[in-house]
């Protein structure tokens, strides 16, 4: 057996890269959210050949001060948390310090920043792993990173890569995921040159559902009940499908635990208990709904990617959103009821 050897950084990286960074579109997800993270109130995507050729990332957030360029691509390093109490109760979309360095590592990547306070910017760039020195750059205030031929040294990912628009049709549904989480943030996407998404700044709860009814459909909105429900700790708002609003594939669900998109078997199962007596077998119900609780209330650090959370209080979290719903679409079996009578 060969002896046991500490392995170099740039391996370590591209290895957790692997279970972060499975196609374009995670990239997206990472740079995003650590737009969000920042503060942006502007967030531009733009895309070539499906991401493979090219994803820039743009921002107006808080900008990254040039002295702490290499350390923002350092794997393990983090503005975000700083102990175990933080971990506990992190707030913030990100928190595992190595997004960046994952990403580079696969890819020809550069990353351009101005603080809000600061006339200069400042560009590294890091090809394959290997960091070059920041060096002045223009750019207004906040952050771009173009990470460019992703995957260019891991053939055998490179290889798994679909086609342009399979991989561009999930930077979409991840770009509509992230829409529908932030209202309040412009989103702008584009494809190989051509404008094919721009989400203005919703400013009030009609705008917001302007933008539901862009994602699920025109109808949705005719179609649904709003929800507004707090108890214990727990918030829940947004919007549910009625049963006419129900689709055959579970494609227009989106459920939010602290702006968080999460797949949790907790919610799933409240969801469809609360729906089991007003929708057909087969038929799987259409929504939008946003919990929120005390971060400390819920664990996000079980799934690299952050898709899983544990909430610290399953029953309680789940007896609140079945009732929640449950009691919203009573009134649809109500109405459902009397308008049979007549
Ligand atoms: P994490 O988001 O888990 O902290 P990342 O590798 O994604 O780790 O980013 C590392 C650090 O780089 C962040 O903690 C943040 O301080 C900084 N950073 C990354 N992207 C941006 C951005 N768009 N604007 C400002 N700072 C950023
Ligand atoms: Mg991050």
């Amino acid at each position: 057996m060969p002896a046991i050897r500490v392995l170099p950084p740039d391996l370590v990286n591209q290895i957790a890269a692997g279970e972060v960074i499975e196609r374009p579109s995670s990239v997206v997800k990472e740079l995003v959210e650590n737009s969000l993270d920042a503060g942006a109130g502007r967030i531009e995507v733009d895309i070539e050949q499906g991401g493979a050729r090219l994803i820039r990332v743009r921002d107006d957030g808080g900008g990254i001060p040039p002295e702490q360029l290499p350390l923002a691509v350092a794997s393990h390093a983090t503005s975000k948390i700083g102990s175990f109490d933080d971990l506990e109760r992190v707030a913030s979309m990100g928190f595992r310090g190595e997004a960046l360095a994952s990403v580079s590592s696969v890819a020809r990547f550069a990353l351009t920043s101005r603080t809000a306070g600061s006339d200069a910017a400042f560009r590294i760039e890091v090809d394959g792993g290997k960091v070059q020195a920041a060096r002045p750059a223009q750019h207004p205030p906040g952050t771009s990173v173009e990470v460019r031929d992703l995957f260019y040294n891991v053939p055998a990912r490179r290889k798994f890569l679909r086609a342009e628009r399979t991989e561009f049709a999930h930077i979409d549904d991840l770009l509509k995921s992230l829409a529908l989480a932030r209202g309040d943030v412009e989103f702008r996407l584009s494809h190989n040159g051509r404008p094919v998404r721009v989400w203005k700044a919703a400013r009030d709860e009609q705008a917001a559902l302007a933008r539901v009814a862009e994602v699920l459909g025109e109808d949705f909105p005719a179609q649904s009940l709003r929800i507004e429900q707090a108890a214990a700790g727990l918030r829940l708002s947004g919007w549910v499908g009625l049963p006419t609003a129900s689709r055959a594939q579970a494609d227009a669900q989106y459920f939010y635990v602290n702006g968080r998109l999460v797949r949790d078997r907790v919610v799933a199962h409240a969801v469809r208990q609360a729906y089991a007596d007003v929708l057909f077998h087969g038929r799987h119900p259409a929504f939008v709904l946003y919990l929120e609780l005390d971060p400390a209330g819920v664990d996000v650090n079980v799934h690299p990617a952050k898709h899983e959370v544990r909430f610290r209080e399953q029953r309680l979290v789940h007896d609140f959103l079945f009732r929640s719903l449950h009691e919203a679409l009573a009134q649809t079996r109500a109405g459902q009821v009397s308008s049979q009578a007549q």
